[in-house]
């Protein structure tokens, strides 16, 4: 019996190793989310990266023919600026960053960082200048350490550390027996959104990219963990060019310029308080979100939505 019990768990652990490794990849497609008709032309140059100026020029885009999604959007991000981008549900916000990204190509108009239109240079250079934070980052069945230093293989402890402080996700690490080994995960520790988005703005401190594009949580946060998270990610975006992807008005009331996606079009554009004086669709998303919060606060009401 005992013959035969040893093959068999044997069998058992490389089936279970195969199906993770089946996992990690469908985690690793699922993350790049890489359609196959986003191809490099022949012999495309890397990009160069002088100050990270990103420009979207009457960008048109749909996923299917008959439902144009973005409809002439153009906005410039000057180096080292914050620009963000609100609107409703559905407005098209987060298939800007997937276009700055190139997940897709535009279906018109160009996407120009530093001049150059995206599409002219090779993907692999585009994207090692761009970092993102997810709405929802994928983890790998891994320790806390490889997942932050994910992209960044050969950084050492040390600098996992530092990203670690930066991202404050360091208490957090020292509060877990088994520090940044603990493994997470389908097979270990289940992080929250909040701590994930973290992990995210760990890598992103160890990526170093010239452009950064946040992508907020839809979910609600509590308003701690969206207060150390903005901190964070205001630390990591210091002097990047920044694309932030916003469904709470908290998250840009500090931003350089805000544009407002309206069904696929720039329906306004300026700063937090130029918006309010306007008095227009900023004005009244801004105005019912305080409500609901206040609301939210005195327990009379669930937690904000974004539209
Ligand atoms: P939210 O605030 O809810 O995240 P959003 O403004 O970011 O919304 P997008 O995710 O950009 O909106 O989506 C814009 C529209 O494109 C939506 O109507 C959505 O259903 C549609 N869409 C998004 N991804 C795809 C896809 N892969 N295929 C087809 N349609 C899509």
């Amino acid at each position: 019996m005992m013959q035969l019990a040893q093959p068999l768990n044997f069998f058992g652990f490389v089936y279970r190793e195969i199906k993770q490794a089946l996992v990690d990849m469908e985690t690793m497609f699922s993350l790049l989310r890489v359609p196959a008709e986003v191809t490099d032309q022949p012999d495309a140059p890397a990009m160069q990266v002088k100050e990270g100026r990103v420009t979207f020029e009457e960008v048109h885009f749909h996923y299917q023919p008959e439902r144009e999604i973005l409809k002439g959007v153009s906005f410039e991000i000057p180096p080292g600026r914050k620009l963000a981008v609100v609107g409703a549900s559905g407005a098209g916000k987060s298939t800007l960053s997937r276009l700055l990204f190139r997940f897709y190509d535009v279906t018109g108009g160009t996407i120009r960082i530093d001049g150059q239109d995206i599409r002219e240079v090779s993907q692999d250079s585009l994207r090692a200048a761009i970092g993102i934070v997810p709405q929802d980052t994928v983890l790998f069945n891994d320790t806390l350490g490889y997942n932050i230093a994910y992209g960044r293989p050969d950084c050492s402890r040390a600098d996992v550390e530092r990203a670690a402080a930066i991202a404050q996700l360091d208490r957090f690490v020292t509060s877990l027996p088994e520090g940044y080994d603990t493994q997470v995960g389908e097979r270990g520790l289940k992080l929250s959104g909040g701590e994930k988005q973290r992990v995210a703005i760990a890598r992103m401190v160890l990526k170093e990219p010239a452009i950064l594009i946040f992508d907020e949580a839809t979910s609600a946060l509590d308003s701690q963990t969206e207060q150390e998270i903005l901190k964070s990610l205001n630390e990591v975006s210091r002097a990047r060019t920044t694309l932030v992807i916003a469904h709470r008005l908290s998250t840009v009331v500090d931003a350089d310029e805000i544009v407002v996606l309206d069904a696929g079009r720039v329906a306004e554009r300026g700063n937090h308080s130029d918006l309010l004086a306007r008095d227009g669709l900023y004005a009244a998303m801004w105005w019912r979100q305080q409500k609901q919060s206040e609301a939210a606060q005195e327990g009379t009401e669930p937690p904000l939505s974004d539209d």
